[in-house]
């Protein structure tokens, strides 16, 4: 029987942990959440760029939890806004800064642009750490933000990102995994975890 790896899930938000679990479903692999570990401190998430603070935050929990770590960072682009929000999605509007506040916050950016819409881009980084393994995986999904929002499913920008007609706000879960930036992203990270796994050492089958 293969060995199953832990690896810990580098995230407190419950929309990506839904979203990165089910990608590795089918893998010889146990996802905990953070949340097992009982208050850990938050990483800082000081880097320059998404693989930056990717890396910053894998390498910080596999540090505290003594596991094999998976983070990522992520973000949204706007082309009319020289690619902010970027790092600072989370916290466009502030630190600790609801959804609600950053998407205010971008109509509002928009409105200052004259712009009713934009090209845009999501962008995802993901980074696992196990020991002196380091592995790297990104995913861009592209689309354009209008100031109209629709739907109610997904999170943050989502009711304002659109993939054609549709924003990622009105598609399933299941849909959005196949085009979303973290979708590829994690589709990237599962085909080199396989091969990582495939390395792995056999465990005797006790029957
Ligand atoms: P972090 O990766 O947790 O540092 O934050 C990324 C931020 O980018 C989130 O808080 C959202 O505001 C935004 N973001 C990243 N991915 C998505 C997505 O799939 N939908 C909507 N917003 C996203």
């Amino acid at each position: 029987m293969t060995e199953q790896k832990k690896i810990v899930l580098a995230t407190k938000n419950p929309g990506k942990l839904r979203e990165l679990t089910n990608a590795f479903a089918g893998l010889p692999v146990q996802i905990v959440s953070l949340a097992a570990f009982g208050e850990l401190p938050d990483a800082v998430e000081d880097g320059r760029t998404f693989a930056e603070n990717a890396l910053i935050k894998a390498k910080f929990y596999a540090a505290l939890t003594k596991c094999a770590c998976l983070a990522d960072d992520s973000g949204l682009e706007v082309a009319v806004l020289d690619g902010a929000p970027g790092v600072l999605s989370a916290r466009f509007a502030g630190f600790h800064a609801a959804d609600a506040d950053n998407n205010e916050k971008l109509l509002s950016e928009l409105a200052r642009k004259n712009a009713a819409e934009s090209a845009a881009a999501y962008r995802c980084v993901l980074a696992y750490v196990d020991g002196e393994t380091e592995i790297l995986t990104e995913g861009i999904c592209r689309g354009t933000v209008k100031n109209v929002a629709k739907g109610s499913g997904g999170f943050g920008y989502d009711p304002y990102f659109y993939v054609g007609e549709k924003t990622l706000a009105e598609i399933s879960l299941a849909e959005k995994e196949k085009i979303s930036h973290r979708g590829q992203a994690m589709k990237a990270m599962a085909a080199k975890l396989r091969q990582v796994c495939a390395f792995m050492p056999v465990k005797e089958s006790s029957s």
